[in-house]
């Protein structure tokens, strides 16, 4: 079995403290954080990594946007994941993104699963 997972990101945060990401696709290699979800699965694959549309959180529009790409190219994506940079964002940084209620929104509107967080390294 498998699962492909799109990741939203922190636009302010991508890049500067998680160079490369290199965080979130080591959790993902690992099963790690809330990626060890996926144990059982045999293939996990980021289909797609973008950020939030920066502050203050214009991240509908944008999902809305990868969600249409994604269809273009045959691509399918099973979960969605706030990344980590997101709730740091939140927790520490005054991000006004509500991520439970975006997360209700997205779960509503695209009908896929969401999942708020990927590594806790
Ligand atoms: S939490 Fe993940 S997506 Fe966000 S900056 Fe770090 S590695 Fe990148
Ligand atoms: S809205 Fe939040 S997640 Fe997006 S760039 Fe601003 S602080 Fe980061």
């Amino acid at each position: 079995m498998s699962k492909q997972v799109a990741v939203f990101t922190c636009k302010k945060i991508r890049d500067i403290s998680c160079i490369g990401c290199i965080k979130c696709f080591k959790a993902v290699s690992d099963r790690a954080g809330e990626f060890s979800r996926y144990i059982d699965e045999d293939e996990v694959e980021i289909v797609a990594m973008t950020n939030c549309g920066d502050c203050p959180g214009l991240t509908m529009p944008r999902a809305v946007l990868l969600m249409e790409n994604l269809k273009a190219q045959g691509r399918e994506v099973d979960v969605i994941h706030f990344g980590t940079c997101m709730v740091k964002a939140v927790q520490t940084a005054a991000c006004p993104i509500n991520l439970d209620k975006l997360k209700i929104t997205f779960e509503n509107k695209f009908k896929k699963e969401v999942v708020i967080g990927t590594h806790n390294y």
